[in-house]
């Protein structure tokens, strides 16, 4: 067994609902196995400045349902430099904090490897993303929740849009991805899904709205859309069907917030113990993944490489069921 004392734990980039959970779980896998564990605040700007602070069970307590991270995050630009990640290597020395467990995507998980190959601390990557496009796991804390969240909303818009015969245009998160758009589509019986990964759309939409005369529509858009957001999306639509009554909304950061769903705490649950014993098997500059509803371990180089390709047959499932 390695002779780790003292492991750090860091939230970093974007937020994600079910972050604090893994948190929870990685503090109480370290305590558990006698190994003392420190929040690390602010992501890698906070290891940088030392903003680290001692984690008892008690004080992860109360947290598994509460959205955002107790520890905060940040983006640190500093942290890209070698200057800054040396600040940090003596940081982490001067608490005696001998491995770290990130939870963040792959920029975070960039950092990670890059450091860990400039000083001997292993790191441990959990994947925390609303977006779901990390290669090696099947899903990303964070994601199940904001697709929840998105259908409720698409839901409300809906009983709007259907009363007043209105066709809305509706952007979703996911940089440059089409899983939220694609899956809470299926979800909610989008009429279109409009996403980063497939090209062309716009005809097919146009073909779509022009065979059948029913007014009231949902198009989803993904915010990564290659055609451009909703709202130009929308004014191109306008011009060419002047009888529909055409509307806009951006959900925005209601996807980021609200309290993790069932799933992603028991998701977070389990990836944070397995950060934990990940290390203690001597891992290092591997991420964590949930394939299959099991535990699998992807090397960072891996996970940063390669795109998580969109299942091509949920495309076919979106057309047949907005025939
Ligand atoms: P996410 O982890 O959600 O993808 P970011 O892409 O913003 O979020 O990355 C989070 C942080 O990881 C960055 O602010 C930076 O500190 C660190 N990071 C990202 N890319 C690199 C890199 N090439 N070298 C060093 N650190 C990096």
């Amino acid at each position: 067994m390695p002779n780790i004392r003292k492991v750090g734990v860091l939230t970093s980039g974007g937020d994600a609902p079910g972050m604090n959970a893994a948190v929870r779980a990685v503090v109480r896998g370290c305590l558990y196995h006698g190994i003392e564990v420190v929040g690390i605040r602010r992501g890698y700007k906070g290891m940088i400045a030392g903003d680290f602070i001692p984690m008892s069970t008690k004080d992860v307590a109360n947290i598994i349902q509460r959205g955002g991270t107790i520890l905060g995050t940040a983006r640190s630009m500093e942290f890209k430099t070698e200057e800054g990640r040396k600040k940090a290597y003596n940081a982490l020395q001067n608490e005696g904090i001998d491995a770290c467990v990130v939870i963040g995507g792959d920029g975070s998980f960039t950092g990670a490897g890059i450091f860990s190959k400039e000083y001997d601390i292993p790191f441990i990557g959990i994947p925390g993303t609303i977006d779901n496009d990390l290669y090696g796991t099947d899903y990303t804390i964070g994601y199940d929740t904001a697709l929840n969240t998105v259908v409720e909303a698409v839901d409300r818009i809906r009983d709007t849009a259907s009363s007043h015969e209105r066709l809305f245009f509706i952007e979703v998160m996911g940089r440059g991805a089409g899983f939220i758009a694609l899956h809470s589509g299926i979800a909610t019986g989008a009429e279109a899904m409009l996403i980063p990964e497939i090209d062309h759309q716009e005809e097919g939409l146009h073909a779509y709205l022009k065979r059948q005369d029913k007014k009231s529509n949902i198009i989803l858009v993904a915010e990564g859309c290659k055609m451009g957001g909703a709202a130009e999306i929308a004014e191109r639509v306008k011009e060419d069907f002047k009888d529909h009554d055409v509307r806009v909304n951006v959900l925005g950061h209601m996807q980021r917030g609200g309290s993790p769903s069932a799933f992603d705490r028991f998701l977070a649950s389990r990836l944070g113990v397995a950060a934990v014993d990940a290390l203690l098997d001597n891992q290092r500059s591997i991420m964590v993944g949930f394939v299959n509803h099991d535990i699998v371990h992807v090397p960072f180089n891996k996970t940063i490489k390669f795109n998580r390709n969109l299942n091509r047959i949920l495309l076919e499932v979106a057309d047949i069921l907005s025939y």
